[in-house]
């Protein structure tokens, strides 16, 4: 008979844990939304949390080409944006790493994943409370359920982790790290807004834009196959009441378009998301965090993997592939 393995959380590690473990274990996967992804999240052909693959990020690159999953390059050509006072400037941006964006939306890698876990039970709105080992197996446990397996792996970011209920605790400095660890782009609010046509391309920009007016702080192009849109991060202090006014006002200003060029405007303020992002996450990072974790001093029957545990591309999807690679290969030596 196949081990029960019981996983905490739907994000790409998760869903990934369980298409590398279910041919020889009987997985469960808990999931606190009502939907799969967690920080992959799109509408439409419209990426709201992750966008972008970079070419040195093997791992991820080999699981889309497995998935047959097609990519195409971020639009970069033309002159870039400074939108500052008193008036807008041009100028061309230095080169930076290419990146390339997966047809269709990211989330389409969660809907493959998930086409292929023919024998993993999901179940959703199952927010986790507390993770309990001993000799026999694991207990976990959310608001109405019980469950009972012989592992838990937790994919939860580490803030988040630290936060749940563990029998045996967590030994203090491996909790203590959990609550230091940023969890990535937990600080973001995404906006992606979608115009009649990609007027910026036909005047020779590339949609960058950099402002130190707001309320978007940064905006890149994010047309897809069948939608002409910009996407943006949004500054720490843009005022929420009049969020979407001040975005069509920043962007009349900016290109000196006509408020009607704008068709919709969607939004996630990720700091405001329970399920990734803890109230030490909303302050605003200088840099990229230095990412991993080691969790050995309480792995038994329970193990961890978030992006965050990461030593390597940490924070980024491809630590999410490495660390569930991690996990999987040690479950896949252990029996
Ligand atoms: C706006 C934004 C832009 C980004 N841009 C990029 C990019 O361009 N390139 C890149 O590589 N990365 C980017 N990232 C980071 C990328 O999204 C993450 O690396 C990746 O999605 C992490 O996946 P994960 O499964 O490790 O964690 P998560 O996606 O956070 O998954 C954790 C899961 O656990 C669930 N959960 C939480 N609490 C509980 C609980 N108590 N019980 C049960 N389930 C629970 C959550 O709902 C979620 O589904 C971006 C992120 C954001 C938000």
């Amino acid at each position: 008979m196949k081990k029960k393995v019981i996983i905490i959380g739907a994000g790409l590690s998760g869903v990934y844990l369980s298409y590398l473990l279910q041919e020889r274990y009987e997985v469960t996967i808990l999931e606190a939304r009502e939907r799969t992804g967690g920080r992959i999240f799109s509408y439409g052909s419209h990426d709201l949390g992750p966008s972008w693959i970079w070419s040195h990020q093997k791992n991820i690159l080999k699981l889309l080409s497995e998935l047959k999953l097609e990519l195409f390059s971020q639009y970069t050509k033309g002159y870039a944006l400074y939108d500052a006072q008193p008036k807008v400037q041009t100028f061309h941006p230095q080169p930076s790493a290419p990146s390339a964006r997966v047809k269709g939306s990211l989330s389409m890698l969660i809907e493959k994943l998930q086409e292929k876990l023919s024998q993993t039970k999901i179940i959703l709105s199952q927010e986790v409370l507390s993770v309990r080992q001993n000799a026999e197996g694991v207990t976990v446990t959310t608001a109405t359920e019980i469950y009972e397996a012989d592992y838990a792996i937790v994919t939860l970011p580490p803030r988040l982790c630290a936060t749940l209920e563990y029998e045996p605790q967590l030994p203090l400095a491996l909790k203590e790290k959990m609550l230091q660890t940023q969890t990535w782009m937990g600080n973001s609010m995404k906006c992606v807004i979608e115009f009649e046509s990609a007027f910026w391309r036909e005047r020779g920009l590339s949609g960058f834009m950099f402002s130190n007016q707001g309320p978007i702080a940064e905006m890149h192009d994010a047309c897809s196959e069948d939608k002409a849109a910009l996407f943006g991060f949004v500054h720490s202090n843009a005022s929420m009441q009049t969020f979407q006014e001040d975005v069509k006002a920043q962007l009349m200003r900016v290109f000196g378009i006509k408020k009607e060029a704008i068709l919709e405007i969607y939004f996630v303020d990720w700091r405001r998301e329970k399920f990734t992002s803890s109230d030490q996450d909303a302050k605003p990072l200088s840099a990229h965090p230095s990412y991993g974790i080691d969790t050995s001093s309480y792995e038994g029957r329970v193990f961890f993997s978030s992006t965050e545990f990461s030593y390597q591309e940490g924070g980024y999807l491809e630590g999410a592939v490495m660390n569930a690679q991690k996990i999987a290969a040690s479950f896949h030596s252990s029996q």
